[in-house]
């Protein structure tokens, strides 16, 4: 230690290295409009765009805090399904795929979270997708978790929901990818023969062997702003029918003018709709009050007076 290292080192430093560092995620870009957004206040906007009202994605935690009551829920831990049965390759080991993901979004994880917890005081269970894991694709963890979600529903009695996020199938998977359609059919039939209700929430994007099955059997089918929703993209239906498409094709508004969904919910107000939907649809309560019947006694006294 001496003059130098003590005292001009330092000094060097800091005319050298930046003054202060400005952290990279102060700002988001709109990717619908372009329009500059302060971290922090989009984040306080449920990452939508406060210029055009574009729903971003969001991950899996960050959904299921703004559809409990109050923020508060309990994850439930999914099966472990076999991994990579079919030893597929593509320019990556789908083994290796698996780890990089997990690596990012934490170890066993996969394409969904499932929660439960209450909605407007009414027992919810909520399954919701991860879209940044691996395009929210739906493998065997997947059907798995919706076959957990569904029974954990009956078994607690509660409404189920489910927010699909996803491309499809996941094709690493192959024809193994394929069955969770029929699989996840029979666990939303399973909530409905319990006379509980089903509700599905599309998010952007809601496509493939997702939509061809439980995302499309909601009792009430809602879905957000804008969401992307269809089986085959735009362009290769474009390529295949030789006809331009109409605007605002496989949007939630145009699906909504066509009644394949029943409202579009902006995402502030998704959690007060859902307790709406859930409270209508669970209320034991008769329609009106009731008038007991007078005791037989009772009605002979009236006649005598
Ligand atoms: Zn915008």
């Amino acid at each position: 230690m001496n003059w130098l290292t003590n005292f001009v080192l330092p000094k060097i430093r800091a005319v050298v290295a930046p003054s202060k560092e400005v952290p990279d995620n102060l700002w988001d870009k709109c990717p619908n409009c372009g329009q500059m957004l302060f971290h922090r206040e989009l984040e306080a906007n449920l990452y939508v765009c406060r210029a055009c009202g574009h729903h971003m994605r969001i991950d899996a935690e960050r959904r299921l805090k703004l559809m409990f009551d109050d923020g508060k829920f309990t994850r439930i831990e999914l099966p472990k399904p076999l991994v990579d049965p079919l030893k597929f390759r593509d320019r990556k080991k789908y083994v290796d795929r698996l780890k990089e993901t997990q690596a990012k979004r934490g170890p066993n994880s996969d394409a969904l979270a499932v929660a439960h917890g209450t909605i407007g005081g009414s027992a919810a269970v909520v399954a919701v997708f991860e879209f940044e894991f691996m395009g929210g694709s739906m493998g065997m963890a997947v059907g798995d978790g919706l076959l957990a979600a569904a029974r954990l529903a009956v078994l607690q009695e509660a409404a189920m929901i489910v927010v699909p996020s996803s491309g499809g199938a996941r094709m690493q998977e192959g024809i193994l990818s394929l069955m969770q359609m029929p699989r996840t059919t029979i666990a939303v039939e399973e909530v409905k023969d319990a006379g509980l209700p089903y509700i599905v929430v599309l998010a952007d994007p809601t496509t493939g062997g997702v939509s061809a099955s439980f995302a499309m059997l909601g009792d009430i089918t809602l879905s957000e702003p804008g969401a992307v929703i269809g089986f085959a993209g735009a362009r290769v239906i474009e390529e295949t029918i030789r006809e331009k498409l109409p605007e605002g094709f496989q949007r939630a508004e145009y699906l909504l003018d066509h009644g394949m969904v029943d409202k579009v919910v902006a995402r502030g107000d998704l959690h007060d709709t859902l307790a709406r939907i859930i409270g209508m649809l669970r209320r034991r309560m008769p329609p009106a009050e009731v008038v007991p019947l007078p005791s037989r006694s009772e009605a002979k006294a009236e006649e005598r007076s």
